[in-house]
């Protein structure tokens, strides 16, 4: 008998994504492996989502991400009608196994609310858990509703009763890991990348001071806020200026851009996006915060390029100090280190992005984790998967 899992999207971004959409990412590369594995895939996900499943539920019709814009008081109603769909769903059925959930905070609590009648329930959280204090310092999931991080840092610095209904962690993937280590090695040129969101945590700001102060060409790419194209934030009115990240970017970022050594070329997506990252001498992650997951971390290492970062969140678990990138606690030292990322071979990178960080081997993670939640559970009916 086989193992069915309903897997809860949530309701904002169809699966895959349709451009930007990190946990839809993860669940589009995470069901094929599993089903693959034999695991039936029932997603809770809208209705235009397009990822091969065995079956689709859904309460909107289409992505509700743009409702995000909206008042609270407008909004605050979305996941909840999702979620009390999902509900609705497993009360009706009784062929699920285990609910592997991705909405945050509303998942959890949802879940936690069914009580002892719902289904087994493995909470992945993606996010930083410093946000929402007052549901993970009080949660109570009873025997049947588990969590797990994304890295072993991310959950050390968890609240404790979050901490005490985790069953461990599962390092992100990215289908640019798979046969990586048999890729032909790429041109490498001089440049260094920052890829990922302008975003004070993300540091740019940073990587823009050094790359000047240092003098190695850099090329930041991403979105500032809602804006991924340079033209379509330069015309954006005075009003943008409300976004937090474009008022970064302005004050920030902006005043070290030249056009030349230091660029912001707005969002890279597909082929361009791998060719910018895979020519590069090194992928710069001027971090300030302690960063969770890191996906842009493994797809550098899977394209052969070096991580030279700042050694916080999960940055001295994915990356090996001296062999896959350079990691330091000094931000003033990483300017030097970009220098000496030259010398670190790509094909470590390549290698250890194709043993650790493929799709098939989060899925096979992801199984262990679904047995081990269901064996913590003491109602669960646990026939063989
Ligand atoms: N990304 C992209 N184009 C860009 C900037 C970022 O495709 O111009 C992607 C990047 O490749 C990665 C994701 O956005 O897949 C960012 O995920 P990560 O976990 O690194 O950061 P987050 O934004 O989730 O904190």
């Amino acid at each position: 008998m086989s193992l069915t899992v309903l897997m809860n999207a949530g309701p904002w971004l169809s699966v895959p994504p349709p451009g930007y959409g990190g946990i839809e990412n993860v669940i589009a590369t995470l069901v094929p492996e599993l089903r693959r594995l034999g695991v039936r895939v029932v997603l809770a996900s809208v209705g235009e989502s397009t990822l091969p499943v065995d079956e689709l539920v859904s309460v909107f019709p289409d992505g509700q991400f743009g409702a995000l814009q909206r008042p609270y008081n407008q909004v605050c109603g979305v996941a909840q009608a999702h979620l009390a769909g999902v509900v609705r769903e497993l009360r009706a059925r009784d062929d699920i196994d285990l609910v592997h959930d991705h909405v945050e905070a509303v998942g959890l609590a949802t879940l936690t609310a069914m009580g002892p009648d719902g289904p087994p329930a493995l909470h992945t959280l993606h996010w930083d858990l410093a946000k929402h204090p007052a549901l993970y310092g009080n949660l109570d999931g009873g025997d049947r509703v588990r969590v797990n991080g994304v890295s072993a840092s991310q959950l050390a610095r968890a609240p404790g009763a979050l901490r005490d209904h985790s069953v461990g962690h599962v390092h992100l993937s990215t289908p640019l890991a798979v046969g990586a280590e048999r890729r032909s090695r790429p041109e490498k040129g001089e440049h260094v990348v920052v890829l990922g969101r302008i975003n004070p945590g993300k540091g740019q700001d940073l990587g823009a001071r050094l790359a000047r102060q240092v003098g190695f060409p850099l090329v930041l790419a991403g979105p500032v806020g809602p804006y991924h194209r340079p033209e379509d934030l330069a015309a954006a009115g005075a009003e943008a200026r409300q976004n937090p990240d474009v008022r970064f970017f302005h004050d920030e970022v902006a005043p070290y851009l030249d056009g030349e050594l230091v660029r912001w070329v707005g969002t890279v997506a597909g082929r361009e996006r791998d060719d910018l990252l895979a020519g590069a001498r090194a992928a710069l992650f001027p971090l300030r915060w302690e960063e969770p997951g890191g996906t842009a971390v493994v797809e550098a290492l899977a394209l052969g390029t070096p991580v030279v970062a700042t050694a916080r969140g999960c940055l001295p678990e994915l990356v090996e100090h001296g062999r896959t990138g350079l990691l330091t606690t000094d931000e003033e030292e990483l300017g030097e280190l970009v220098l000496a990322a030259g010398l670190l071979d790509p094909d470590e990178c390549r290698r250890e992005a194709a043993a650790r960080f493929t799709p098939a081997v989060m899925a096979e993670r992801y199984l262990a984790l679904y047995e081990r939640v269901r064996h913590l559970t003491p109602t669960a009916d646990l026939q063989p998967a």
